[in-house]
């Protein structure tokens, strides 16, 4: 097929280079420039696991441009741009212009909604804009975003055609995934309400991180696992850390509970959630000044990890970038180190290497799970702050790790 996708970030560009390498022609469009040169040249404009050897090798069978013209002979487009909140509240505008661009360039085509939207934007479509849009969310996480795409656990299809919704069925066959078919306002529910429910999950298992703190003999760790192995809990989003961040989990926590609220509802849920992790940051902060025996106005904090997981480039609501905000007005210096993230940051002396991060050090946080991170080498002198709870403490002499008991190593 030849199929469009508008707004090549990281749901676009996946999405483009994976449907590439099943024989599909792919178009994309996306207003950066800069973008879109790269992207001709093979080159992928993100870091993500297996992603660069998928451009290169279907660069024959792919097209950039910043032109929407170019979408005119697609038989499907994609719309993956961005949804981001604004004062709390989500901002649906970028798909409206894509979409009106989308069906200008090309009248034909089926037009599919890939970006996380409210309940409600694809008949703001149908009604302001004339179209009709298949509502299909995305669910991949940064970091293993081209396996998620090629074996997602689900399909969600909202759309008012049945015709439309065997097309884009037919497209994602090759995964083999369960397909749920339903109304566009519950795929677009679906979404909001799977992201907002990890998010809870984070949030539940780091107030008990913090209750751990206050107990001797526990650690969050091992009542995750313990908790994780009923099937009815599973294990994933249990880990106790820094709290959530990245492009996704806050702004669509913020989203839903200020649309909720919007429709005159309450999602009290969601709000603690929200709330928790806004706390989160405290915490760590508090953790750092304790560890720091002369203050910490005088203290070298060393940040390892910038991105806001492991495996990606993207510090889009960052909690250690959130962390580093924190810091600069009060610790005497602080300098960081990530494998990927290397432009600079204000204030941050930005390190080539994690030894040098730690050598310049007293206080090392580990604020991303590089897996490079698991076996630094610190010495006894300094403090090791695991706020992703990646090391062995018994490696460490001075170490706190979140989650643990008081009076425990
Ligand atoms: P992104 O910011 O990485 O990429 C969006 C791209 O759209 C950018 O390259 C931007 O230049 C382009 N763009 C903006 N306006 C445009 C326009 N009018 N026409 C053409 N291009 C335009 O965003 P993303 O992280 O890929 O997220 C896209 C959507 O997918 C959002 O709704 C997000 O919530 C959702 N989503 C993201 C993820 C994720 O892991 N990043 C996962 C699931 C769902």
């Amino acid at each position: 097929m030849r199929i469009g996708v508008v707004g090549l970030g990281y749901v676009g560009i996946v999405t483009a280079a994976v449907l590439a390498e099943r024989g599909n022609e792919i178009i994309g469009v996306d207003v950066d420039g800069n973008k879109v040169g790269m992207l001709e040249k093979g080159t992928a404009p993100i870091h993500e696991p297996g992603l660069g050897e998928l451009i290169s090798r279907n660069s024959n069978r792919n097209r950039f441009s910043t032109d929407y013209g170019v979408l005119k002979d697609a038989e499907i487009i994609f719309i993956s741009v961005p949804t981001p909140t604004s004062n709390g509240n989500a901002d649906m505008s970028y798909v409206m212009s894509a979409v009106r661009s989308a069906s200008n360039a090309n009248g034909n085509a089926i037009i599919i909604v890939k970006s996380t939207t409210l309940p409600g934007t694809a008949a703001k479509i149908r009604s302001e804009l004339g179209i009709e849009v298949v509502t299909n969310p995305e669910f991949i996480s940064e970091g293993t975003a081209v396996r998620d795409t090629e074996k997602p656990d689900r399909i969600i299809i909202g759309s008012r055609s049945r015709k439309a919704a065997d097309a884009v069925e037919s497209i994602w066959s090759f995964t083999g995934a369960e397909t749920v078919v339903t109304s566009n306002e519950n795929a677009e529910l679906i979404k909001y309400a799977s992201n907002t429910f990890l998010a809870t999950k984070i949030s539940f298992v780091n107030e008990l991180a913090n209750l751990c703190e206050k107990l001797p003999n526990t650690d969050i760790d091992v009542i995750s696992r313990g908790m994780g192995l009923d099937k009815r809990i599973s294990p994933y989003f249990l880990k106790a850390g820094m709290g959530f961040g990245g492009s996704c989990f806050p702004k669509d926590t913020r989203a839903l509970a200020s649309f909720a609220r919007s429709v005159g509802e309450t999602t009290s849920i969601v709000e603690a959630a929200i709330e928790v992790n806004r706390k989160r940051i405290d915490r760590v902060v508090g953790h750092i000044k304790d560890s720091c025996g002369n203050g910490i106005g005088s203290a070298r904090i060393g940040v390892l990890g910038l991105a806001f997981k492991k495996d990606t480039d993207d510090i889009r609501e960052s909690q250690a970038i959130n962390l580093i905000g924190r810091l600069k007005a009060q610790a005497g210096s602080i300098y960081a180190y990530d494998p990927v993230v290397k432009h600079g940051i204000d204030g941050v002396n930005m390190c080539a290497t994690k030894e040098e991060c730690i050598e310049k050090s007293d206080v090392v946080v580990i604020a991303t799970d590089w897996d490079e991170f698991k076996d630094i080498a610190v010495d006894e002198s300094k403090t090791v702050i695991d706020c992703k709870r990646i090391l062995d403490p018994n490696r460490y002499k001075r170490f706190k790790g979140v989650g643990i008991g008081t009076g425990d190593k």
